[in-house]
């Protein structure tokens, strides 16, 4: 690879870059904390979603330790709507982490960084350079779209070698005594010039050596062998309410949603259907009569299809304040609790939420 070919990529780069360009309210921040947040949101959230999350959630919780000292349930409530909850519980893990073995001060070095829970090696970068300088490149998937069609790669970027080679021509083309400055370039410039459909290939300042610009090869550029698998789910919930009160439970297994609160669940394809369900519903609860579907919803994850009905079962005989479960929330309180996506959708069809 010529020297010039990559100078001149970093060089055009920051040339290009005009920071105030592109604002966001996490940009050109120094803190730490405030840093790490936009980044775990901004992990599977685009920008413009993630604005009114960020600024919620940094509002409720200013500082490390008003996380780290928080209930999970208010961060979960509060991160509903943003899908990938772990990301919150990492979360809240990582601040207890942060004061209990840093004493409540973010940690300054990129191994201690790239330790807490929920932090990749692109997260840490982006932390490590935007608040300490840490010499490190950021490398997702705008970064790989951008080095493979610079350099029109034909390896798959899903491959080990593939991976490696952007690793290698990333390292090339950073410039480590302006860490921040490149990182926040490249990621603009991923965002609005290189992006993955069509991208500003005219007004480009890359243009002059970018050899899929050359080859006519960008459309073609990453290239990716793998297609991600999904395992397709069935979701019955069953709507078990009387006028003032709801039932829900605490989704508590090792499985999406974890923390997370939903209606009684039977899983299965099985028990898409109404007499099977029935059958359960009835076993369960005995006061209930009839059933009926009142709600589908398809909910697309990175690596399942969930098939979601929310089912209304009927209660005999039965009011709120007769019944001794701790599980029995009144309607007006359901806002307290945070819940997957499907049901959010479906409790505030019915006006519940
Ligand atoms: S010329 Fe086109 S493909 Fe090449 S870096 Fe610029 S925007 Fe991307």
């Amino acid at each position: 690879m010529s020297a010039n070919v990559l100078t001149f990529f970093s060089q055009q780069l920051l040339r290009w870059h005009d920071p105030a360009a592109r604002p966001l309210p996490w940009k050109g921040i120094r803190d730490p904390y405030l840093i790490w947040i936009s980044e775990i949101i901004l992990q599977q959230t685009r920008a413009a979603q993630a604005t009114p999350y960020y600024y919620k959630l940094t509002e409720r919780f200013p500082t490390v330790e008003s996380l780290a000292t928080a209930p999970i349930d208010e961060l979960l409530s509060l991160w509903q709507g943003l899908g990938y909850y772990s990301r919150a519980r990492n979360l809240h893990f990582s601040a207890q982490m942060i004061m209990n073995e840093h004493g409540g001060s973010f940690p300054k070095e990129y191994k201690d960084i790239l330790a807490l829970k929920g932090v990749g090696k692109y997260t840490a970068a982006a932390i490590g350079s935007f608040a300490f300088d840490l010499p490190y490149p950021v490398v997702d998937g705008n970064v790989i779209r951008i080095i493979s069609r610079y350099f029109d790669l034909d390896l798959a970027v899903d491959s080990k070698e593939g991976l490696a080679q952007i690793n290698r021509l990333v390292q090339e083309v950073f410039v480590a005594k302006k860490a921040a400055a490149f990182n926040q370039a490249i990621m603009d410039f991923g965002a609005t010039v290189c992006i993955p459909k069509n991208p500003a290939c005219d007004t480009c300042p890359l243009q002059e050596h970018c050899l899929s610009f050359t080859n006519k090869t960008q459309a073609l550029r990453p290239i990716k062998t793998k297609k991600i698998k999904r395992k397709t789910r069935h979701f019955n919930f069953i709507y078990l309410h009387t006028d003032d009160a709801v039932y829900i439970q605490k989704r508590t297994e090792k499985d999406i949603w974890q923390g997370l609160y939903q209606l009684p669940l039977f899983e299965g394809e099985a028990f898409s259907k109404k007499t099977a369900l029935k059958k359960e519903v009835k076993r369960s609860w005995e006061n209930t009569f009839g059933l009926e579907p009142i709600f589908t919803h398809k909910q697309l994850l990175t690596h399942q299809i969930i098939h979601c009905i929310v089912w209304e079962a009927k209660l005999i005989n039965t009011s709120f304040d007769k019944i001794v479960d701790a599980l029995w929330i009144r309607k007006e309180d359901l806002s307290q609790y945070g819940f997957p996506k499907s049901l959010t959708l479906f409790l505030q069809d019915n006006s519940l939420i």
